[in-house]
């Protein structure tokens, strides 16, 4: 397994090869892939106290691979069958740029959260019976959609003319993409951006990962759509409860940070390069993010049948 460069500023060097756990006695034979020691001892924490994680997943370059044609970004069947594995043992839901009608159609699971928009729209799972925040709806910039309809046909007009660049309408965002647009077109592209959005005061325009992305200028980002759904869940005042995020895109960052101040969870960045982040750990791509899933579920079963067997010990 080849080993990652991204460097690790919570724990000060560079993640490397999985690492068992160390915790004397431990049955809980978790290596998270590239994770190391203190994810491990953080996950068998929360073992111990029987307490669950939530699962923040972005969709884009973290579930799906990065394409040409964002239309196109499908999850593979076998990353689905993850994540609905991963959801059956804790609160997960899908945190992304894009609109939350459209996440949906790619990821197609009733039993999650959704926050779309940069999590502008937040709905809770359509199917599920234990889940302690179904009903909820939050949408904390509906004012804005007529403004977001209006740039949204102004930026198609004023970028015909530039190759390859595709106007998404995320329903409370804007994303102008240029994956497909040449590198030399890119400065001119993010100008005619700009020029739109100078008669859009209230709206303001940030770059993701090949895409310029246009919002409200409310103070609300994937961070904070994590600090509500974690409140939502129950889990605000919870210390020893894990929340794991992971993303790959500027825009993931307002979340590692979060978690960074609470001091609470774990943040992971998926990146083949060293970037500068607030993340604490790091995978390299998707197929990893899969592996990383597939384990969490093996070890939550481990755990769960460790304990069963220590209570008819005990009995
Ligand atoms: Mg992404």
């Amino acid at each position: 397994m080849a080993q990652t460069t991204v460097v690790v500023p919570e724990v000060g060097m560079t993640a490397a090869t999985p690492t068992a756990c160390p915790c004397p006695g431990s049955l809980f034979p978790y290596p998270p892939p590239r994770a190391g020691m203190a994810v491990s001892r953080k996950c068998l924490r929360a073992a111990q106290a029987e307490l669950g994680a939530g699962m923040f997943l972005d969709y884009d370059g973290t579930l799906s691979p990065i394409v040409d044609d964002p239309d196109a970004a499908f999850m593979s069947e076998t990353m689905r069958m993850a994540v609905r594995s991963v959801a059956k043992h804790f609160p997960t839901a899908i945190v992304s740029g894009r609109c939350r009608d459209k996440v949906f159609e790619f990821v197609k699971l009733a039993e999650l959260y959704y926050a779309g928009s940069h999590g502008m729209d937040i709905k809770g799972p359509a199917k599920s019976s234990k889940s302690k925040a179904k009903g909820v709806l939050f949408q904390p910039a509906s004012e804005f959609l007529p403004m977001i309809e209006e740039v949204h046909q102004r930026l198609i007009e004023e970028t015909k003319h530039v190759a390859g660049a595709k106007v998404e309408n995320n329903k409370f965002c804007v994303s102008v993409h240029f994956r497909c647009v040449d590198e030399k077109s890119w400065g001119a592209l993010a100008e005619t951006v700009k020029g739109v959005m100078r008669e859009y005061p209230k709206l303001r325009m940030s770059q993701g990962r090949m895409v310029f992305e246009v919002r409200p200028t409310i103070k609300w980002d994937k961070g904070k759509a994590l600090e509500f759904l974690l409140e939502s869940l129950g889990f605000a005042d919870c210390p020893n409860v894990l929340p794991v995020y992971i993303g790959d895109d500027r825009t993931d960052e307002d979340a590692f940070k979060v978690l960074r101040r609470r001091g609470q969870g774990v943040g992971i960045l998926v990146s083949k390069h060293p970037k500068d982040t607030s993340a604490s750990f790091s995978l390299q791509e998707p197929a990893e993010v899969m592996e990383f899933l597939l384990r969490l579920v093996e070890w939550k079963q481990l755990s769960r049948a460790r304990l069963r067997l220590r209570r008819q010990a005990d009995a």
